[in-house]
């Protein structure tokens, strides 16, 4: 293909990768796993309802989501969006595997191939989100899209290595087992359906949704010129989305470890890396000034009418 592709960090495309060529795949583990847990999450809230599996879903399901999935995972092992010491890198990348939806070098992978995708010229429906709704809930939880000349995916050397990260990308579905036991003899069926089976099934769909609506409308303040995908803000769920609803921001600035960038904005996971910092625990934390601005990079509204937003000036 004569069209040069672009690259990220860990996506090398060479002469003859596609980035449009290929087809959704159909994954039944993927789909048995999702089908589990919704059924058990179905069992719990018809015959287990009980005030505490409440409390151990809203806060196991913060816990994960928040430290794991946002700070541990987004933020630093794929962005490095910030440092931090290994021993508690580990535990907010467990924690993010905890969410249920895949092992370390997996989410590695999915973000960076949707990411590689969305930067180029073209980009087919599947990793845009593009199709409608019920469909890309299926093609997202159920499918993945399989490129007929995939470019290279080369993860970091101490990333690859690290072997922690490999146990967790080998077992990452048996993770649940501790934790269910754990819930089982803390509070019986109720406590285990509604801690994982319900927590798992709700962080995969809002995952999901949230990714499906954030590619298609919403508040806009930066444009990335000359690509078909753009991200958008969804700032009223940015609370209890820990900040990552904020997506067109992070389109714009994908290595800042702060998302809530324009005024008015909340980010709860930056407020976790800033109390990091307090305790001498983050460092090096990037903000949207830390790097070059991305190719493209437009301006397209202030958030208050006449007013500049605060961090910034025209590239
Ligand atoms: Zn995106
Ligand atoms: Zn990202």
């Amino acid at each position: 293909m004569a069209q040069k592709l672009s690259e990220t960090e860990r996506v090398i495309p060479d002469a003859r990768s596609d980035a449009v060529s290929g087809r959704v795949v159909f994954e039944p583990w993927r789909a048995l796993w999702v089908l589990g847990m919704l059924l058990g999450a179905l069992v719990g809230l018809l015959f287990f309802a009980s005030w505490s599996a409440l409390f151990v879903f809203l806060a196991l399901s913060s816990f994960t989501l928040c430290l794991g999935h946002s700070v541990g995972m987004h933020r630093l092992l794929i962005h490095r969006s910030f440092e931090s010491p290994l021993w508690l890198e580990h535990i907010l990348v467990y924690l993010g595997v905890l969410v249920g939806m895949a092992g370390p070098f997996g989410m590695m992978r999915a973000h960076d191939m949707r990411d590689w995708h969305q930067r180029q010229a073209e980009c087919p429906a599947h990793p845009s989100h593009d199709a409608p709704f019920f469909k890309d809930a299926f093609w997202q939880l159920c499918c993945r899209y399989q490129l007929t000349h995939a470019p290279e995916f080369r993860l970091e050397p101490q990333v690859r290595r690290d072997g922690f990260y490999r146990f967790l990308e080998a077992t990452w579905m048996a993770q649940q087992l501790p934790l269910a036991v754990i819930l089982f003899f803390s509070g019986g069926w109720s406590w285990l359906l509604w801690g994982v089976c319900l927590r798992v099934a709700v962080s995969l769909i809002g995952h999901w949704a949230v990714g499906h609506l954030a590619h298609r409308r919403g508040h806009q303040s930066w444009h990335i010129r000359g690509l078909p995908v753009q991200g958008y803000n969804l700032p009223k769920i940015a609370f209890i989305t820990f900040g990552e609803s904020l997506h067109g921001n992070h389109h714009a600035f994908p290595h800042s470890a702060n998302l809530a960038i324009e005024a008015g904005q909340v980010d709860p996971g930056y407020v976790v890396i800033k109390s990091f910092a307090c305790l001498g625990l983050a460092q090096n934390i990037k903000t949207p000034k830390s790097a070059p601005f991305r190719e493209g990079l437009e301006r397209v509204s202030p958030v208050l009418a006449g007013e500049r937003p605060p961090f910034f000036t025209s590239p």
